[in-house]
């Protein structure tokens, strides 16, 4: 294999879930595009971090500074429902079920991975419930149930045990262990969220 194309296979295999088979079938898959379309998408890719940013509040991706969920005026501002990434806030909201805000803390610890406290966003969502003033009375940790989303939770319970009016909560049953919350069914889902403990 030419090493130009293994260069750019090495690059589709840095987004989750791609390996080297199929990070070879997208490069192929895209020298049969026309050059229009690969430039397009070339365009969009270098000005991702641009054009695409943030939630100032929740960490929503959003094209404006508050997310539609935040500037919502009929929200729940007394549930904060935390979850791992925004793929999970997405499943959630399709649920139609939960009607609080959301905080994104941007993944699970895992020290495998490298991935520690404090390359999440625990201190914002810190800062956030004691800005808020007692705003809000119920934290419920949606975690993924596997090893880095249990960590997350129990971690979270610790920093937050102690927030005074705050009860924490946890997303209920029907979530099968090892399983990743924005794959699972919309009955799973609503179900965890009714029956949350
Ligand atoms: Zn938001």
């Amino acid at each position: 294999m030419d090493e130009k194309f293994k260069q750019i296979a090495k690059l589709f295999q840095k987004l989750p879930g791609v390996g080297p088979r199929q990070a070879v079938r997208f490069v192929l898959a895209l020298l049969d595009k026309p050059d229009s379309e690969i430039e397009e998408l070339g365009y969009a890719i270098s000005n991702l971090k641009r054009d695409i940013s943030f939630c100032s509040q929740c960490f929503n991706i959003s094209d404006s500074q508050v997310c539609s969920v935040c500037a919502n005026p009929s929200r729940d501002r007394t549930k904060l429902l935390v979850v791992e990434k925004v793929t999970d806030l997405d499943s959630i909201e399709k649920t139609g079920l939960y009607r609080g805000l959301y905080h994104v803390l941007g993944g699970a610890i895992n020290p495998l991975d490298n991935i520690l406290p404090n390359n999440l966003r625990i201190t914002e969502l810190n800062r956030r419930i004691d800005e808020s003033a007692g705003q809000f009375t119920e934290l419920i940790l949606a975690m993924n149930p596997n090893t880095p989303g249990e960590t997350t939770a129990l971690y979270l319970k610790s920093q937050f045990a102690d927030k005074p009016g705050l009860s924490i909560t946890r997303l209920g049953r029907g979530l099968a262990s090892g399983s990743h919350l924005e794959y699972a069914d919309e009955s799973t889902l609503k179900h965890a969220l009714e029956f949350r403990k």
